[in-house]
């Protein structure tokens, strides 16, 4: 990586108002909230605290843009255009946008720069060479008749999004709901708003038309209770917790039924048969998945089911391929694992390592917050074994840097362990037996089954949980389906 990340930073200008009809305004309250980075605790700006009030006015701006149907109704070729030209000035800003990514969540530059900013382009590119190659449809309906089934945009969505992949995160909905010609406001986590609100004014420059795309940063009680409430509110997108999800259900519910889908939680399976051959690669490539962001994945691999032949010899090569995940500045192109979001983050998840080892279960590497003297937030890759599915850390999302280990006997075992757990957004398998692999991917109560390996997915394929992992689906062109209302007109002849 040549860009000296680091000589950028007295470059940065925050934008840290919310991006309302095709301005930055600050909050009608006029109130803000400290933006800190995890790298080392200081204040990185001051942002806007979004309330009702501030949900009213996106949500009337958006709602006259989409009844106006400069983007709602225009020629799908001409969104293409728009959205292709927005990818391209997010990739005039990458650099910055990356810088932007790190500081404000911790990740190492060297995935946002690599991973999060190229992602965030190829989605909404993607989905912009998508708008014009969807066709609508005629049913085989009677022969004195023509009946068409076609796709409207929603209207207004609100996309209420998490920390963990900011910019990506947000842009796994703002590129399919745009695409279909919706208007949207965007609410980033408290924790990350500096990407979302960069790219806004990006957004106009491209020419999307004022009020289509909008950005209220601020708390989740406030800002996106008031969003899910809110009866000129079409359809709210969610990625986040599945509490925090079950809240959206309700609000939808004691509101206007608005169209809900949700991207929730995962404590993803990863089955290690004795067949699955090199173990050392195996083990490399699970930690590699669990690992990565800190562990603050919803899809990574952190719960081990490996055959109980296998198991200690498994865990310490688990244990040893953790070592070079260990945490170091997020701002140096070779560190691979960086800090977790925010010291109350780091403090739940040392508060499961502690419970871990309070049921017994045994610690085979790291376990500690390290890194204390830069006062940012930083714990050591942590593999737990002899751990039992009915334990808290193998039960409960923990999103942080910890896998844990359960040993199973035969495939019976292995499936009813796997699907032990309220969650079903990925499960992994390993094995050399092709019928095994065909057989147990059919029982695995999942939504993405990936076989002998952890990384299954990009923008091509369909993303999203069975059970308490959500509602719906991201990515490919099932997402687009979800931003459209299907409308159905007879002719009769
Ligand atoms: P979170 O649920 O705490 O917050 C997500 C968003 O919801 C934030 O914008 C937050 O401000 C808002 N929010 C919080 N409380 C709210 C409330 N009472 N009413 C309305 N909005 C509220 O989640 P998080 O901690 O930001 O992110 C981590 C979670 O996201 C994990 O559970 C992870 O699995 C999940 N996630 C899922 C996917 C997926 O595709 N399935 C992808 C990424 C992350």
């Amino acid at each position: 990586m040549s860009t000296d990340y680091r000589s950028l930073i007295p470059t940065l200008s925050y934008r840290n108002q919310a991006f309302i009809n095709g301005k930055h305004v600050p909050a009608a309250s006029g109130k803000t909230f400290d933006c800190v980075s995890p790298i080392d605790g200081k204040v990185l700006t001051r942002v806007a605290e979004c309330d009702s009030e501030d949900v009213n006015r996106a949500v009337a701006a958006a709602r006259a843009a989409f009844e106006k149907g400069s983007w709602s109704t225009c020629h799908p070729a001409k969104r293409k255009k728009t959205l292709l030209k927005f990818a391209d000035l997010i990739a005039k800003h990458k650099d910055e946008l990356a810088l932007l990514e790190t500081l404000d969540m911790g990740k190492p530059i060297s995935v946002s720069a690599g991973g999060d900013i190229p992602g965030s382009i190829q989605c909404i590119q993607w989905y912009a060479e998508a708008a014009d190659k969807v066709y609508d449809e005629i049913s085989p309906y009677r022969p004195d008749s023509v009946s068409l089934i076609t796709r409207e945009p929603i209207g207004v969505v609100a996309a209420v999004v998490p920390w963990n992949y900011p910019l990506l995160m947000a842009s796994w909905k703002l590129g399919p709901a745009l695409a279909a010609g919706n208007s949207i406001i965007i609410k980033p986590a408290e924790q990350s708003p500096l990407t979302i609100l960069r790219i806004a004014e990006l957004a106009s420059e491209a020419g999307i038309p004022d009020g289509v795309f909008n950005v209220l940063p601020g708390f989740g009680e406030s800002a996106g209770q008031a969003l899910g409430r809110h009866m000129d509110v079409d359809m709210i997108a969610f990625t986040g917790s599945t509490q925090v999800g079950k809240f959206f259900l309700r609000y939808a519910g004691e509101s206007n039924m608005k169209h809900v889908s949700l991207e929730t939680g995962g404590k993803s399976p990863n089955i290690v048969f004795a067949d699955a051959g090199d173990l050392d690669h195996v083990a490399k490539v699970s930690a590699d998945g669990v690992f990565f962001n800190s562990g603050q994945s919803c899809n990574a691999p952190t719960r081990i089911l490996v055959q109980d032949t296998i198991r200690d010899e498994f865990v310490a090569l688990v244990a040893k391929h953790a070592k070079p995940w260990t945490p170091a500045d997020p701002l140096d192109p070779k560190t691979t694992m960086g800090a977790v979001v925010d010291r109350d983050q780091m403090e739940r998840v040392l508060g499961y390592i502690d419970a871990g080892r309070k049921e017994g279960a045994t610690v085979a590497a790291g376990g500690a917050q390290v890194r204390q003297d830069t006062g940012g937030a930083y714990i050591e890759p942590t593999v737990f074994t002899a751990v039992q599915n009915s334990m808290k850390i193998a039960q409960e999302e923990i999103f942080g840097p910890v896998v844990v280990a359960v040993a199973f006997k035969d495939e019976a075992e292995a499936v009813r362990l796997a699907n032990d757990s309220i969650y079903g957004l990925q499960a992994n398998l390993w094995t050399r037996d092709v019928s095994r692999a065909h057989k147990l991917s059919r029982q695995l109560k999942a939504g993405t089954v990936v076989v002998n390996n952890v990384w299954g997915s990009d923008i091509t394929n369909p993303f999203g949980g069975y059970k308490q992992s959500g509602i719906g689906r991201d990515k490919s062109l099932h997402a687009m389906d979800k931003y459209c209302q299907v409308k159905n007109t007879f002719i009769q002849l």
